[in-house]
């Protein structure tokens, strides 16, 4: 028996999923979390399973995870839905419920935060509103786990007796006469197309073109729905879509009115309605913003996380050098020793003691959403975004870019229009991915131990300021299209949930591990192996005679005007498309140091402006391999995802030029 979970963004869907499931699915504060649906068994009801969808506000679909929502409702046929319902929106929850129903499927409705409602003074009669919708309504809680067995018995119930909504007419007048007059017309068709025929004359009545041409509709029928629409149009003096959201919002009215006694503003409430007066603010709004992410960026890299980083890191060092001393004395073969300690202890050690770095760096950021903060940022940063074409929708991927380049690019979904998306996808990589955190801590500690923190956040600023740039350019040179209006729901603030930060930082910190004890091992095995050995694989003294020696000089010169055509740095730089740690990583095999170490072996290699090149080079260049991979499924093209490839190393190899020269100019 499968169960789909359908409601609005926000309504609480993934909670009530996790609830029933056991699972651990990240639940956000914020619209729009829920990119791809998840399924789980229920927890006590062997074979029953549940199906967390993305959040949808009606059944038109606007965006392609409304459309993977709608589609799984219409094809995969759940034997039952559960609307949820955020019973504190209820008026607008309820407009997405009245489509549901028309679906003609089992259904109950889950009337969710209850609690909320309650602790403010609300009232809903659940059992009338039952009775007006025709459909079973139970009140639950899924935060505080009210009512979870209620709901899942009435949902059973309803499936396996296949009971269906009991009302489907919600009105009288025009729009009523105009939806039976279609679905007479179309009867035949839907019952072809296998979609309900109400549901699908109310789209028809609505227009939509795609269930237009899923029920292949000839020039007949077409001209028989258009006449109906023109009537109820006339009729009702109001355009079609507009004549039926009317009728759909007057009778949520109407039922709300019996049934709903309105919360007053809670004391949350009134502050959250104050802070907004700032946080929202039309002038201050953007300033706010940069100022609390210049205090989340000053905090992570000059308050607690590089500190904690460098007593991680010393500590790495210092059990490395116990444990190479320890293999010495055993006596242990001297090209094991050195892969032990010049391979693996060098470059997965150097990764890991960046670990604070980027944790303290989500720990803030989670904190920012989980309040409720970051969905303001998206809706004062509509207007900024929507000078390059894009819109405060393509925050939220830019935004988990800082994370890592993979999910943003898959978060890109959520925007409807195509042309947006595209842009979206081309700029998160823009936003410099947490595993970029190791560059840049490295290189500071070296050349910039004064200011570690400003040329820290100057890199963040910089490659957001290019991204902003680059999606002008191709704002300018693709063709327009009429970008989607943006709605967000602002959630109210509220203290963030100790256990939603925790386990985000448990995520990233596990993903983080995970990372560099896979691909970084690897990577680093590999590069002592070709770093120690010459073709004839004999090992050698210095590496710079090694195979990665060789082919590292091949291409060095190429970066030879960036101040950096050192064979190592390139060698770094190579490796650094795996995964953007392993540029750390290489250097510390390849100069034979760990950790703590590493910043004074750097001062042989690079000069300071070649440095702040080479930072540059990083924050720019090409995402790593996961990144381009997923990027080419997004855009669903080898060459489209090249073509950002390529474009994203000519940017930085300009960039890193520019900086380089004007930093010779102020390092001389
Ligand atoms: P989704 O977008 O529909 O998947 O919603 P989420 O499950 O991500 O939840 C949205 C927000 O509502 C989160 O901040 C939850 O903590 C909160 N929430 C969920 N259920 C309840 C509830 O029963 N009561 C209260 N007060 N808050 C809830
Ligand atoms: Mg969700």
């Amino acid at each position: 028996m499968i169960l789909a979970l359908a409601g609005n963004q926000n309504s609480g869907k993934t909670t009530l999923f996790n609830r029933l499931t056991g699972a651990n699915q990240h639940v956000g504060n914020f619209p729009g979390v829920t990119v791809e649906r998840k399924s789980g068994i229920v927890r006590g009801y062997k074979g029953v399973t549940a199906v967390d969808l993305p959040g949808v506000y009606s059944l038109r679909p606007y965006s392609p995870e409304e459309k993977a929502a709608r589609d799984f409702i219409l094809n995969a046929a759940p034997d039952a839905i559960i609307n949820i319902v955020d019973a504190t929106n209820i008026e607008r929850n309820l407009y997405l419920t009245l489509q549901l129903i028309e679906l003609g499927k089992p259904m109950v409705i889950a009337l969710n935060m209850m609690d909320a409602v309650r602790g403010n003074g609300g009232r809903i009669a659940a059992k009338r509103l039952s009775e007006e919708l025709g459909v079973t309504v139970v009140p639950i809680s899924a935060a505080k786990r009210e009512g979870l067995d209620q709901l899942m018995a009435a949902a059973v119930s309803a499936a396996a007796g296949k009971r269906l909504p009991k009302r489907l007419d919600f009105c009288g007048g025009a729009c009523l006469r105009c939806i039976h007059s279609i679905a007479g017309t179309v009867e035949s068709r839907a019952a072809i197309a296998n979609i309900p025929s109400r549901f699908a004359a109310a789209r028809l009545a609505e227009g939509d073109g795609p269930m237009e041409k899923a029920l292949a509709l000839n020039a007949g029928e077409l001209g028989a729905v258009s006449r109906a629409a023109a009537l109820m149009e006339h009729e009702t003096g109001l355009d079609r879509s507009a004549a039926l959201a009317d009728m759909r919002y007057s009778f949520i009215e109407e039922i709300c009115a019996r049934t709903v006694k309105k919360p007053v503003y809670s004391k949350g409430q009134e502050r959250s309605i104050r802070a907004d007066r700032l946080l929202t603010h039309k002038i201050l709004a953007l300033p706010v913003f940069f100022i609390i992410m210049f205090f989340v960026f000053f905090m992570t890299f000059a308050v607690i996380g590089v500190p904690l980083s460098n007593l991680l890191g010393g500590g790495i060092s210092a059990l490395a050098l116990g444990i190479d001393r320890a293999l010495a004395d055993f006596g242990l073969n001297p090209a094991l020793r050195s892969l032990l300690t010049d391979g693996v202890f060098s470059g997965v050690g150097t990764v890991l003691g960046f670990l604070p770095v980027v944790l303290t760096l989500f720990f803030f950021l989670s904190v920012m959403e989980d309040s409720g903060y970051m969905a303001r940022v998206a809706f004062v940063t509509d207007k900024l975004l929507r000078g390059i074409g894009l819109s405060g929708r393509s925050f939220v991927p830019m935004l988990i870019g800082f994370g890592c380049t993979v999910p943003a690019v898959m978060a890109a979904r959520t925007i409807p229009t195509e042309r947006e998306r595209k842009m979206a996808i081309l700029l998160t990589p823009f936003m410099s991915c947490s595993a970029k955190l190791p560059i840049y801590a490295v290189f500071t500690a070296a050349f910039f131990r004064q200011n570690r923190a400003a040329v820290m956040i100057l890199l963040y600023i910089f490659g957001m300021a290019a991204g902003l740039l680059c999606g002008a350019a191709l704002n300018k040179f693709t063709p327009r299209e009429n970008l989607s209006p943006f709605m967000i729901e602002l959630p109210g603030y509220r203290m963030p949930s100790v256990k939603s930060v925790l386990m985000l930082m448990r995520d990233k910190a596990w993903d983080f591990i995970r990372r560099a004890c896979t691909v970084i091992l690897l990577a680093s095995v590999v590069i002592w192996f070709l770093g120690s050995f010459n073709y004839q694989f004999v090992m050698v003294e210095d590496s710079a005679f090694s195979l990665l020696g060789t082919l590292g000089r091949f291409i060095a010169p190429l970066f030879a005007p960036l101040g950096f055509g050192e064979w190592r740095a390139a060698t770094a730089l190579i490796t650094g498309f795996a995964a953007k740690e392993a540029v750390v990583s290489t250097l510390a095999v390849l100069t034979g140091n760990a950790v703590s170490a590493l910043p004074d072996a750097l001062g042989g290699i690079f000069t300071p402006p070649a440095a702040l090149g080479f930072l540059v080079f990083t924050l720019l260049y090409t995402p790593c391999i996961a990144a381009v991979a997923a990027m080419r499924r997004e855009l669903g093209s080898a060459v489209s995802a090249a073509r950002v490839v390529l474009l994203q190393c000519v940017i930085a190899w300009a960039a890193a030029f520019i900086v380089y020269r004007i930093a010779m100019m102020f390092f001389v």
